[in-house]
């Protein structure tokens, strides 16, 4: 029996990369499968369920999908992918998205998959933190190390200006405005080089601020970031952060400074329009923790035939999943998703036997992925 992860009633969840907020009052969408994380595993996890044509949705509480490759090393090398002798984690993401795009999984980026509670019906809802609902038939975490946060500046009464003038992700038009970047790794310093370009996007003045004048960024975004400051393009200022200047026009208050306190202990004001604060994203388990799974150190328990918790219809895959002999490695995250789909299939489908197929040579399989058999090899 085909199944499908499409959208049922009216709901957010009808584009493929979709990061909206949704009426919490509006009908779950109904889907076979849930997948908790958009990382390589929960990327993967699409495919092997769309094989056995159980439809999906994923959600990630990050803004962009690829989860620690995409968020700690997406311009490092990976060697051990097989097949892949070498590539980035950016390109092995690319890749897992375009494998997967025959199957049309909604993605659900920039929110945080707060509670799942298992129904009556042997069903699941699902709440994230925008307030899309999802009603589904298994759900399966890869939820990798957690759900990475962006570190936040801990300063009183800046959070109020949170998605606004302040910014934890290097998104957003900021074209002819005054900008401060919080920062020293290779986010920070790429925010910097791409707002001082010359073009549409460009920022009137941006002030790069680290409380000193050193690094951590690749070898060639450092040589970019210190010929802008050669030329007075780009400001640096080696700065803490203590305090922030605000005013308020038209009843709404507005961010208009950074109060900075310099390593000689003076003080200065840095006036701004848009605060970028690029520190870094920190993984918390969070709301993983509070979903009644056995864990052990943090991780979730599984049995390793199906990679099912000891909650019948709810799976872990990859990181942070645990069991005898485990390493937390994209391969055995792939095999574990494998396996974990044949087990959403045993649920789903009772007393059915899954026959094992080849996707060379299935035209079943051929068919769900869309291949052209006039293409040839
Ligand atoms: C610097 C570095 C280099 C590495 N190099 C290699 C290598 O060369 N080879 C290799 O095999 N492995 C490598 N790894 C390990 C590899 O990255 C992990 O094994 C892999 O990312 C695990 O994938 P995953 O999908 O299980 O989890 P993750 O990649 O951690 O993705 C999990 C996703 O789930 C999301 N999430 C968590 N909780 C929630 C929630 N409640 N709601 C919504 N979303 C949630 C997170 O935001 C995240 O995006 C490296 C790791 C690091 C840090």
């Amino acid at each position: 029996m085909p199944m499908t992860g499409k959208t049922r009633p009216a709901s957010s969840a009808n584009s493929s990369n979709e990061s909206s907020v949704t009426c919490p009052t509006a009908a779950p969408t109904e889907t076979d499968a849930l997948v908790i994380g958009a990382g390589p595993v929960g990327l993967f996890q699409v495919f092997e369920l769309g094989l056995l044509e159980i439809g999906a949705h994923v959600v990630d509480s990050l803004p962009y999908a690829g989860g620690q490759c995409t968020a700690l090393y997406a311009d490092k090398a990976i060697y051990d992918i097989p097949g892949l002798p070498r590539c980035t984690g950016r390109e092995l993401i690319e890749r897992l998205q375009r494998q997967i795009a025959p199957f049309e999984a909604p993605l659900h980026l920039g929110q945080e998959v707060r509670t799942v509670q298992a129904q009556a019906d042997g069903r699941f809802l699902i709440e994230s933190s925008a307030g899309t609902r999802w009603l589904a038939r298994a759900v399966i975490v890869a939820g990798g190390v957690g759900s990475f946060q962006p570190r936040r500046l801990k300063i009183d009464g800046v959070a109020a200006f949170e998605g606004a003038q302040l910014r934890y992700h290097a998104d957003g038009d900021v074209a002819g405005r005054q900008v401060v970047i919080i920062g020293d790794g290779d986010g920070a310093l790429e925010q910097a080089i791409r707002l001082t370009a010359p073009g549409p996007q460009q920022a009137a003045t941006v002030t790069l601020m680290h409380r000193r004048d050193e690094f951590k960024a690749a070898p060639a975004t450092l040589a970019a970031v210190q010929a802008l400051r050669a030329s007075g393009r780009l400001h640096f200022v080696a700065a803490q952060a203590t305090g922030i200047t605000t005013s308020t026009t038209q009843g709404a208050n507005h961010l208009t400074g950074l109060v900075v306190q310099q390593p000689d202990g003076a003080r200065r004001t840095l006036a701004l329009d848009v605060l970028f604060v690029l520190t870094g994203l920190a993984p918390k388990l969070g709301p993983i923790a509070e979903w009644g799974l056995a864990l052990e150190r943090k991780q979730v328990v599984v049995d390793t035939a199906t990679f099912e918790t000891g909650t019948p219809g709810l799976f872990a895959v990859g990181d942070v999943n645990t069991y005898p002999g485990k390493k937390k490695l994209i391969l055995s995250g792939f095999h574990e998703a494998a396996l974990a789909a044949y087990g959403v299939a045993a649920r789903l489908r009772p007393g059915t036997p899954e026959p094992l197929e080849y996707t060379t040579s299935s035209t079943r399989l051929h068919r769900l992925l869309k291949v052209d058999p006039e293409a040839g090899p």
